[in-house]
């Protein structure tokens, strides 16, 4: 029989010194009001409610609830600036001022990025490189839309805005999820109509004010904070035209069937469980790489998420090791810090959703794998999990569990492993990791879901569609599609 290997010694060796941002440039309000009409007003509701920061379980501000009076007064401000101003103005004027808010978003990233770790519990490395850059370059692309609409859609030169836009976004992405939702429905001609989650509100208010100070026509972009309640006001005011939700599955269906018969037009991004497939002829280091990053991005606090690990049995073995050999050198800790892989769960409530749903797992029969590392005493957090011996009746392979946790199943042949991907309610992404280009074409042609990535996972552009089938949602964000369902075409 082969000797066992040594496990590694990541821990004695070496560890890396303490590289905090520093946040005393951020200023944060002690609290906030709702964005209408280009200032922060007191809500009719006379409610707050408290922000935190989830790895420290302090408190950030004091946030506005708006109620139903609220909500009627943000879609009258934005009814009436598309009426007066936004929907008779040039198109490369609008243009303008989109390029203008995606430039002061750039003069102002680093507190966006300070600002979205402090209050959402990514990495800073995730949020400086990836969420705030990402966001700016959505508004720059889609400003330049703007004056072009009549090349979008060839053919079709009754291009027309549909009127008040109202969207509703998650709190994984809360800068990154805005951006997508505000850039395409201005560009469109739309005003808006904005609801960030109610655990992350903080960024979306700093993009108010870089609204406020873009000089945007008060009405044009209005943002409005609370939970649920005042999402589901949104939804079912009659002075929306169009809603665009991002979240969970759950309350997608909640909404498309308040939505059914209103003739209001609609686009849901859900929820997800992608399959990442690991074939024996890909390269594997590269593709355990592949495989924490699809995984344990943003805790797993992403949709997208590659949560279902395929391995071919050939190289099964080897790539476990090598991913729990990778796990033990993830840094666990202060989202603050540059050196950190892994930062707070973003609440309270998901770290007890992805307690309970491990939980499943191992009464299911599965085995569970975490590495040795300490938590913080103080915050939410939770370690990078593998799972094996699970099948696919498993619960935690067959519902998304939105956390750093990964199934890990093993196939023979690529039919095999096509059925088995698409044997899940959701179809919004998926991984493919092969030496052969013609496998690629064959199993990203055979994957029902929106976006497939091959020998690499996770990467975004704002030119490139996203989107799923089945309960992962219907309508694409992102690219000349993101455009769509902001116009009539008639
Ligand atoms: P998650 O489970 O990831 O928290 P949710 O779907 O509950 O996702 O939340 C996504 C967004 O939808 C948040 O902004 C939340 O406030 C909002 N929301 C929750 N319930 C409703 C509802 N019934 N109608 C409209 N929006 C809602």
């Amino acid at each position: 029989m082969a000797k066992k290997p040594k496990p590694l010694d990541f821990h004695s060796k070496w560890s890396y010194a303490p590289a905090p941002e520093s946040t005393d440039h951020v200023e944060l309000k002690k609290s906030y009001g709702l964005f209408i009409n280009n200032e922060f007003t007191e809500p009719l509701s006379g409610k707050y409610f408290e922000t935190i920061n989830p790895a420290r379980e302090t408190k950030l501000a004091d946030i506005a609830e708006a109620g139903q009076a609220d909500v009627d007064r943000a879609v009258k401000a934005a009814r009436k600036a598309y009426d007066d101003v936004w929907y008779g103005m040039p198109a490369s004027e609008r243009g303008k001022y989109i390029y203008r808010i995606a430039r002061i978003m750039q003069e102002r990233a680093r507190e966006l990025a300070v600002i979205e770790s402090m209050n959402g519990g990514k990495p800073i490395r995730e949020s400086r490189d990836l969420d705030v850059p990402l966001a700016a370059a959505h508004f720059f692309y889609y400003a330049g839309w703007a004056d072009k609409l009549q090349f979008a859609f060839p053919g079709k030169p009754g291009v027309k805005s549909l009127g008040v836009a109202g969207q509703i976004i998650p709190w994984n992405f809360p800068l990154l999820m805005a951006a997508w939702k505000v850039a395409p429905a201005l560009a469109a001609g739309n005003t808006v109509v904005l609801k960030p989650a109610e655990t992350t509100p903080l960024t979306a208010l700093k993009l108010a004010e870089i609204i406020r100070d873009a000089d945007l026509p008060p009405g044009v972009v209005n943002i409005v904070t609370g939970a649920g309640a005042t999402g589901a006001a949104i939804v079912n005011h009659s002075g929306i035209d169009k809603v665009a939700f991002t979240g969970s599955t759950e309350v997608g269906k909640i909404i498309q069937k308040a939505l059914a018969g209103t003739g209001k037009k609609y686009t849901l991004e859900l929820g997800g469980k992608a399959a990442n497939i690991i074939f024996a002829d890909a390269t594997i280091d590269q593709a355990v790489e592949g495989i924490v990053n699809g995984i344990f991005f943003n805790q797993g606090h992403v949709c997208c998420a590659g949560s279902r690990l395929f391995v071919q049995e050939p190289v099964a073995d080897l790539v476990i090791r090598k991913l729990k050999d990778r796990i033990e050198t993830l840094i666990i800790g202060d989202p603050l810090d540059k050196n950190t892989d892994i930062g707070a769960i973003n609440s309270k409530d998901q770290l007890g959703k992805i307690k309970r749903l491990v939980k499943i797992g191992i009464d299911e029969g599965g085995t569970c794998y975490q590495p040795s590392c300490s938590l913080p005493s103080k915050g939410f957090w939770y370690r990078p999990t593998l799972f094996t011996d699970v099948t696919q009746a498993s619960r935690i392979v067959q519902e998304e569990i939105f956390g750093p946790v990964l199934s890990i199943q093993t196939f023979r042949t690529v039919e095999e492993v096509i059925e088995k991907a698409n044997n899940i309610p959701y179809g919004l992404s998926g991984g493919v990791w092969t030496d052969k280009g013609s496998k690629i074409f064959k199993v990203s042609s055979q994957l029902r879901a929106g976006v497939v990535w091959a020998n690499t996972y996770n990467k975004f552009d704002p030119t490139s569609p996203f989107g799923g089938y089945k309960e992962s949602g219907m309508g694409r964000e992102g690219g000349l599609h993101g455009l769509s369902p902001y116009v009539n075409l008639n």
